[in-house]
């Protein structure tokens, strides 16, 4: 809170309550639509008044026209707004590190693989054109493709070089081949030039060969960084998103963050975790908390990982995996550096946060962090996960005031196999939602992108529907844990903003808050099941600047 001087409160009263008989002044007025305020109050409103990037009230339509004067109005012709979408945990530059490769994983056909490498090209229209993901043996043509079939007349001018799904092959074009020197007849020890029946090269290059190609690839510089960054941006503004937590960045992907800021070309607010590397921790902790007065980036967390991906079987068991009982998984931390640090990390004043996958991790970091803050506190200390839970650790949460910090996203993509790696019984402990939002009564919901898709509806519709996209399984996973539409919606907006520190900033609308929304084509609180994944994010607002409108008649499923 903004600690004001004690003659200052009255004053301001004194000088509303002066100009209550003329309209007062706002910068913009967004009227005719249906606003879940998601205040304390739970209102619902009409209009809402916008000044200086702050609301100064939501309420009935006609009070708040005849009370304010904006030279800007913005009729949301019956639209549903809420607080602008948070992401809790996400990766936003390791998602823009993504974009500098087109994504070809699931192509079906060397004919969509080209597609998708020109649209990539569209986008990006300067140097290497790149891809990562093919594979032949999904194609109805299992043979390898020949560039000469159509990659090198599509791309004459650019070198191509895009990936198989596996790393150890890649396909290039004759532009890329020139500018590595490789011919017909070249030799490469431990690699292969693929020939076609004329013995001219497919451009398809194995192991050393392929890596031998890799090496001319440049690394992107910051220029293409930031294009990169800010088509992310452009992106997460798409689907409604306004703030990202990033969990885990160093000092230059931070610097680069702000320079766009400044710049004016990163629109997103951030609150960033610093990442568990020597360097990285040497360079924030010893300057303390940042927080922003602009509400743009704030840096006052530290994210930790205690063990890897259920997938992958890195994920830290109490008990063995069900699949394959000779492992637990493992821990990423010993137990003594990881307490030093999190020492550190309290004493720099930073915010601690624990990647946390399997029972095993769970536990041992509850059991660092409950003996640490010793009870209910107010440090909001988060697990990141929380995905497998044990019944005798869950009041942890509550007793110690620790944040369990999920993502809906993954119970629905990790559900077709989640019973395999864990046995019938323990599944039932895993993406147990409902249960930890139950102990601080309230939970921030994030996708943690790139690893799932960017877009909050996903969320919302993963966390409480718990089917895929195709409406798989019929009743849903797991329901009992599933959460109710409201508690869905806070999690993606004032939960999110109370684990990082901005609920008497962002996440309602409120006077004082953020000028943040989102613009909805339908109220996802109220409207059939069915009709959820169909929701249209129409508009975007950051701190009173409309910053994304969905053209009339462009509807888009959901990405
Ligand atoms: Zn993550």
């Amino acid at each position: 809170m903004i600690r004001l001087y004690p003659w200052v409160g009255p004053m301001v009263a004194l000088l509303l309550s002066g100009c209550s008989f003329q309209a007062e002044r706002a910068d913009t007025l967004l009227h005719n639509g249906i606003i879940l305020t998601l205040d304390e109050s739970g209102t619902q409103a009409q209009a809402v008044a916008v000044r200086h990037g702050r609301v100064i009230e939501a309420g009935p339509e006609r009070a708040i026209l005849n009370k304010y004067h904006a030279a800007k109005k913005v009729d949301l012709k019956g639209a549903v707004l809420v607080p602008g979408f948070m992401d809790a945990h996400a990766h936003f530059v390791g998602f823009a590190e993504s974009l500098g490769a087109a994504d070809l994983v699931g192509t079906a056909s060397e004919d969509e693989v080209l597609r998708k490498a020109q649209a990539h090209a569209a986008l990006f229209p300067e140097g290497w054109v790149l891809g990562r993901g093919w594979d032949q043996n999904d194609w109805e043509d299992t043979s390898f493709p020949d560039r000469q079939d159509r990659l090198d007349s599509l791309f004459p001018d650019r070198p191509v070089l895009l990936e198989r799904v596996d790393g150890h092959a890649v396909w290039v074009n004759a532009v890329a081949l020139e500018l590595a020197g490789l011919r017909a007849g070249t030799r490469i020890d431990g690699g292969e030039l693929l020939q076609n029946k004329e013995g001219d090269l497919t451009g398809v290059l194995i192991d050393r060969a392929a890596d031998s190609l890799q090496s001319w690839v440049p690394e992107p510089d910051s220029l293409s960084r930031a294009r990169y960054m800010k088509e992310a941006a452009r992106q997460c503004l798409e689907v409604g998103l306004t703030h990202i937590t990033d969990a885990g960045l160093g000092p230059d992907d931070v610097a680069a963050i702000e320079a766009l800021q400044e710049a004016g070309e990163l629109p997103l607010r951030f609150s960033v975790m610093v990442a568990d590397e020597p360097d990285a921790l040497d360079h924030f902790l010893s300057k303390g908390p940042r927080i922003d007065t602009s509400g743009m980036l704030d840096v006052r967390a530290v994210k930790f990982y205690m063990d890897g991906a259920l997938g992958s079987r890195g994920a830290s068991l109490l008990e063995p995996y069900s699949d394959r009982p000779e492992t637990r998984g493992l821990f990423l931390q010993n137990e003594g550096d990881y307490l030093e640090k999190v020492i550190r990390t309290q004493e720099a004043g930073f915010q601690v946060a624990t990647h946390c996958i399997g029972d095993a991790a769970v536990r041992r970091v509850l059991e660092v962090y409950c003996d640490r803050l010793g009870g209910v506190n107010d440090l909001r200390w988060r697990v990141e996960h929380a995905q497998v839970v044990h019944r005798d650790d869950i009041d942890a949460f509550g007793a110690c005031t620790v944040i369990p910090s999920v993502q809906p996203t993954h119970a629905t993509s990790d559900m077709y196999w989640a019973g395999q790696r864990l046995g019938r019984n323990r599944v039932r402990r895993a993406y147990i939602y409902e249960s930890l939002r139950n102990q601080l009564g309230w939970l921030p919901l994030g996708t943690d992108f790139p690893v799932e898709g960017i877009s909050p509806l996903r969320t919302f519709y993963a966390a409480v529907v718990r089917k895929d996209m195709e409406g798989y399984p019929d009743q849903g996973f797991q329901m009992d844990e599933a959460l109710d539409r409201l508690s869905a919606l806070k999690g993606m907006t004032g939960w999110a903003a109370l684990a990082c520190f901005r609920e008497h900033d962002l996440g309602q609308v409120a006077p004082g808050y953020r000028a943040d929304f989102t613009v909805l084509d339908r109220n996802v609180v109220t409207v059939d099941a069915e009709d959820l994944l169909g929701t249209q994010v129409m508009q975007t607002w950051i701190g009173g600047e409309r910053v994304f409108e969905r053209k009339r008649g462009s509807a888009v499923p959901l990405p």
